[in-house]
């Protein structure tokens, strides 16, 4: 089998302090991979600027200008980690490349563990996800909410490995088959765990950012998770019509109480507060449902705009 040709892409968000570095060290990586043979000489770095409006820009060009393997596009806007992930995918597929693996701008994810991804697709693998040793570099609050989302996830029947981040490398075939997804909200984990090509897993450790912040606080997590759970599972709305149901039988055994008391017992009761707690709860519950009802009408919503995923601003090739 020829050498693949390997793309590595990397979104970046105001990451002015890190990028340089990090392409230095990725190059030192292509270029072990090309010494072992491993790699075909043409492999190449992808950064994409998801609207950054610090130096990235002026950077990833200078770096463009300097080296050819290294090349990127810009976002006119900020759009999110998660389109910065798909443009960077569908961007190299248009490379010809063999294979491509992300990473993130802030290289917390070990780079050296890009080879251990090679073998494996060396080996047959079309998915190899890059999963966490440890999460020991997360804040506590970081930690139990990504656990919790894992969970919910995968009791929802969304089987996303656990501790896995947009750290993976996937063949040019399933790319081919992301590029024929015309949804705009696409969740990457979720993606490549449902469409069924070969898949395995890579262990990494992973380091704590050197420079520059963390570009995620709780309510982008928050979005992501909801995004990631709404757009992958059905599940939610199930469960709102079974405790519906279960609510309404309640209900019926509740009236029919109600009409013993009245009629037969002839006992008018004081139930104010079983009437205030019931009338809370019941609103409460109903308002939640709303809540979930109405992020799936977003989603459709956001969808049925067919607006375009992102716009580029320039593309440097
Ligand atoms: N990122 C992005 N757009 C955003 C936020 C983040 O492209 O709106 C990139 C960021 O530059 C980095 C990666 O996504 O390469 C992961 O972000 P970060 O390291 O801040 O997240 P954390 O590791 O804290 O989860
Ligand atoms: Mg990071």
């Amino acid at each position: 089998m020829k050498k693949p040709i390997l793309a590595i892409t990397i979104p970046c968000y105001n990451e002015e302090l890190c990028i340089e570095n990090t392409v230095n060290s990725l190059f030192e990586v292509l270029d072990d991979l090309i010494k072992k043979d491993k790699i075909d000489l043409s492999s190449f770095i992808y950064l994409v600027d998801d609207g950054s409006t610090d130096k990235t820009w002026e950077i990833i060009s200078k770096l463009h200008n300097k080296h050819a393997r290294v090349r990127g596009l810009k976002f006119i806007r900020n759009y999110g980690n998660q389109k910065a992930h798909i443009a960077g995918l569908l961007g190299v597929r248009k490379l010809c490349c063999d294979c491509v693996v992300s990473i993130d701008a802030d290289l917390q994810q070990d780079q050296w563990a890009i080879e251990k991804f090679i073998d494996k697709f060396m080996q047959g693998y079309d998915i190899v996800s890059g999963i966490r040793n440890s999460r020991d570099t997360d804040t506590f609050w970081k930690k139990t909410t990504a656990i919790c989302f894992y969970k919910t996830m995968n009791l929802l029947g969304v089987k996303i490995p656990m501790n896995h981040s947009d750290f993976r490398l996937v063949s040019k075939k399933a790319l081919d088959i992301l590029a024929q997804y015309p949804e705009k909200e696409i969740f990457l984990r979720g993606f490549f765990n449902e469409v069924g090509l070969k898949s395995s897993i890579v262990n990494f450790d992973v380091k704590p950012r050197e420079q520059g912040e963390s570009k995620f606080n709780y309510m982008t997590l928050f979005a992501l998770a909801l995004n990631g759970i709404t757009s992958f599972s059905i599940m939610p709305l199930r469960i709102i019509a079974a405790v519906g149901f279960l609510m309404a039988l309640f209900a019926v055994g509740l009236g029919l109480e109600v009409i013993y008391e009245k009629v037969i017992l002839d006992s008018t009761p004081n139930g104010w507060a079983t009437l205030v707690i019931l009338l809370a709860f019941f609103g409460g519950l109903q308002l939640f449902c709303m809540g979930i009802i109405g992020e799936y009408v977003g989603q459709v919503f956001k969808e049925v705009k067919a607006r375009p995923r992102y716009i580029i601003e320039t593309e440097l090739i």
